[in-house]
């Protein structure tokens, strides 16, 4: 640490990435990438885009704005774009807080860092053992409740009628849904934001979209809310959102059957990986996203992290006290799934 950084953010513990090295050819399922490039026809609007690099882009981003308002059947005004949905996330870490911050003690890891940074006063709400969301807690606080759904690291999902009765149980409290895995089989809270005032939706381009690399995300909802993120918004970088990101990320929402069509195959892929390690003796939870999150009786979910990487398969592996026992595999191809089952076949041959 410098002696000119503000002591403000001396103890602060920034959010660990999943790794990204270089040193060999892995198979990547650590951090819930789309194994599918993107479509052809956002790879020509973003060299058209390129051509045009010398302006500043549209800080309202509205092309892609009214074709995300129209996809969802709401208005330009309930949309916000942001620079992926960690940007969106800690605007309304700034915006929404004053009351403090509640979610579950398991969850996107962003979320405490988020509310560190913003000097917000957090309660982190124990899930039950079986990685579900106690609903009670969140009924009954008055801080701002930020819910994955389905949640992360274990793919578990609420059902909509579970949101509503959040939402309802107290109108003055704003309730933030990160919908970043929805594509993957659970059902969307979008359109409760036309019902309710309290309510933002939060997507990201980054998983179904196969737009990680391109930093997109949204929020929607109310276009109070919305009016506010762009207070934030203007205040910290209002060309948030790049001419490439923009071009790509028209791309992919007008080539949508492409999109479904993979969201379809990691679905499939998914149901046959679980097959397959289920034969293996792994348990998992009951995951709706692009991931599984399995665990084995025998050998050590960091053993299996290690080894699995010693052998060229990444995967994610928590150390955090009730998630060691896992590992949060991201699901690929079919010929990806392949690998890890055959490596994890070796494993658990030389191990028990
Ligand atoms: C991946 C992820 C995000 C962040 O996505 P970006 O749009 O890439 O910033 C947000 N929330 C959850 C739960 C995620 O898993």
């Amino acid at each position: 640490m410098s002696k000119f950084f503000n002591s403000k953010y001396a103890k602060l513990t920034p959010y660990t990435p999943g790794e990204q090295p270089q040193d060999m050819q892995y198979t990547k399922l650590n951090t819930n990438e789309s194994p599918f490039p993107v479509s052809a026809k956002a790879v020509k609007y973003v060299s058209e885009a390129a051509e045009k690099l010398q302006l500043y882009p549209d800080p309202e981003c509205r092309q892609l704005t009214q074709k995300i308002a129209d996809y969802y059947g709401v208005g330009f005004e309930n949309v916000l774009l942001t620079n992926g949905s960690d940007e969106i996330l800690n605007f309304a870490f700034m915006a929404f807080c004053e009351k403090g911050a509640a979610f579950p003690d398991i969850t996107y890891g962003f979320y405490s860092v988020f509310a560190e940074l913003n000097g917000v006063e957090y309660t982190e709400f124990p899930l039950n053992d079986d990685f579900t969301v106690k609903l009670d807690d969140y009924i009954n606080t008055d801080k701002t409740v930020f819910i994955a759904n389905p949640n992360a690291p274990t793919g578990i999902a609420l059902k909509l009628e579970e949101i509503e009765k959040i939402l309802r149980s107290k109108p003055n409290r704003l309730v933030i849904v990160d919908e970043a895995y929805v594509d993957f089989g659970a059902d969307s809270a979008v359109n409760l934001t036309k019902k309710y005032d309290n309510l933002l939706v939060i997507h990201t381009f980054s998983k179904s979209r196969s737009l990680a690399g391109g930093r997109l995300g949204y929020g929607i909802g109310n276009k109070d809310l919305i009016c506010d993120l762009n207070t934030i918004k203007y205040s910290t970088n209002p060309y948030n959102i790049n001419r490439l990101s923009a071009a790509a990320g028209l791309g992919m929402i007008e080539d949508d059957e492409y999109v479904r069509e993979n969201c379809q195959k990691i679905i499939d892929n998914r149901t046959y990986t679980e097959k397959k390690l289920a034969e293996l003796g792994f348990t998992f939870t009951n995951s709706l996203a692009n991931f599984i999150f399995a665990k084995h009786p025998l050998v050590s979910g960091k053993e299996i992290y290690l080894e699995l990487k010693k052998r060229g398969v990444l995967v994610r592996h928590f150390d955090k006290e009730r998630l060691t026992e896992y590992n949060r595999i991201t699901v690929g191809t079919k010929e990806q799934m392949d690998i890890l089952v055959k490596t994890l076949k070796e494993i658990l041959e030389e191990k028990i």
